[in-house]
């Protein structure tokens, strides 16, 4: 048996107004190459000036993960050649990071388990390179630099990451926070939210790791599972089969399905780290710190306990709702009207997760607000229509922005709540299943689903369910 031991490196693209290093915009979309100056291009002569909102969102961060946070951190260059990294260099943290040793508490089939981060490092992103016509011999490769110089995270986990599942509990849990914290948009399709990882195996019970291969370009949940699944058995396969394996860096390629080898140990870049000598340490005091931490919002575990305590709903449920701050929100305000918990909740997470899913879009743009939502739920509750026709109502609300009241009026979908007239239908219904009623009478109570699905049909499934229900019984026992 073998077991895989896997770390995560992260890079998060910070919300900020201006770049780390100069005071260039960083609005995404913008055409190429309008936000750059001689700093960020690395023109002779320029100098770096740091941005202080950058360190303010890594201190948010590094409370947010209980890290140490380091009142000296100092800069670095790393080394190495690219098109799309003008200065040559790279600055970014190294012996002395702006944070260590912080932690996340996953949760995993039920478990609870700490995953340890190693480190925060503040750094520059590089711009970007746009391939045009490969692989044609006519190639042309063009050079986009608003990217460059915007500032990243870079969150080095521990290896202590044992299953792909518990890799995707990491990364979401992470994404949540940041987004919590509002530091980090969270896209990875955008690459504002970017993930490599470590992996290597060795058998149970051994305690030396395994050679480890690092694979790039895992931009979604899915792609980082499959690919360390995908890896997990390559590398037992290797083993297996007496050979040996190498360190190599690979990639997800999502076309092909797999890993693909990109470089190994040999070919690996000798960064040259040295420290930057145009910026001084960077020094931060405690009180800012403490004014930073007053300044956090409740955090995902946090609300999720707050929300089972507060509204007794099962933490699996609690735990959906959180990790999309807006569905919270979402679930918040239209609990505040229903004041129905458990049942605002089924509807969220069933019926509305269901129409944002087909309609590929997130709660901030769902076009029925929480009162309208509320609305409707609170219709089934007074018992004027039931479950079933409120499950129709639903999509009409979406696609006409019309009011669940309103739907009801006009279609006339209200729920039949006279005994007399559900007890006047019954009675035909028995009258006209003679043979059911036979079987009834002799035991075989399971035609007593057959009568009311006989009822709801007669009446378009708009009578009250409970009644019919002890109508039935009434009815049956005579
Ligand atoms: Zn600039
Ligand atoms: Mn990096």
């Amino acid at each position: 048996m073998y077991e895989p031991i896997i770390g995560l490196e992260i890079h998060a693209q910070l919300l900020t107004h201006t770049k780390l290093f100069c005071g260039c915009l960083t609005r995404f979309g913008d055409p190429p190459n309008t936000h750059t100056c001689p700093v960020c291009l690395g023109l002779p002569g320029s100098l770096p000036v740091l941005n202080m909102e950058a360190v303010s969102h890594a201190i948010k961060l590094a409370l947010a993960v209980n890290a140490k946070i380091h009142l000296k951190s100092t800069f670095a260059r790393k080394n190495y050649f690219y098109p799309d990294l003008p200065k040559g260099y790279q600055i970014t943290q190294y012996k002395e990071p702006i944070a260590t040793d912080g932690y996340l508490e996953i949760e995993v089939d039920g478990k609870k388990k700490r995953i340890g981060i190693e480190r925060i490092n503040m750094e520059e992103d590089a711009g970007k390179s746009i391939h045009n016509g490969f692989p044609d011999s006519n190639q042309k490769t063009y050079l986009d630099f608003n990217r460059c110089g915007i500032p990243l995270l870079e969150i080095v986990g521990k290896p202590e990451i044992y299953s792909p599942k518990e890799a995707v509990e990491f990364l979401s849990l992470l994404r949540t926070i940041l987004q919590y914290l509002e530091i980090c948009d969270g896209n990875m399709e955008e690459g504002s939210l970017r993930c490599d990882a470590n992996l290597s195996i060795r058998r149970k019970g051994e305690k030396k790791l395994g050679v480890k291969t690092e694979i790039k370009n895992l931009n979604s949940f899915r792609f980082l599972q499959r690919a360390l699944q995908y890896e997990i058995e390559r590398q037992i396969e290797i083993l297996e089969s007496g050979k040996e394996l190498k360190q190599e860096t690979r990639y997800w390629d999502a076309n092909q399905n797999k890993t693909v080898p990109m470089r190994t140990k040999e070919e690996a870049h000798d960064y040259r780290y040295f420290p930057e000598p145009d910026l001084p340490p960077l020094i931060i005091n405690n009180n800012w710190i403490e004014k930073i931490k007053k300044t956090l919002p409740e955090l995902p575990h946090q609300k999720i306990e707050r929300f089972v305590n507060q509204y007794q709903i099962p933490y699996k449920d609690a735990k959906i709702l959180c990790f999309d701050r807006n569905l919270a929100d979402y679930f918040e305000k239209t609990v505040k009207i229903t004041k129905l918990p458990k049942i605002t909740s089924n509807w969220i997470l069933t019926e509305v997760l269901r129409y944002l899913k087909e309609l590929n879009k997130d709660i901030s743009q769902f076009p029925v607000k929480p009162e309208e939502l509320a609305d409707l739920i609170l219709l089934i509750e007074k018992k004027e229509i039931s479950g079933k026709i409120a499950k129709e109502i639903l999509p009409e609300m979406i696609s006409t922005g019309k009011k669940a009241s309103q739907i009801v009026k006009e279609k006339r979908l209200t729920q039949i709540t006279n005994e007399d007239e559900i007890r006047k239908i019954a009675q035909k219904v028995i009258a006209n299943n003679p043979k059911s009623l036979e079987q009834y009478k002799q035991g075989k109570t399971k035609v007593f689903g057959f009568f009311v699905g006989q009822i709801m049909k007669e009446t378009k499934g708009k009578a009250n369910p409970q009644l019919v229900n002890k109508i039935l019984q009434e009815l049956l026992k005579k």
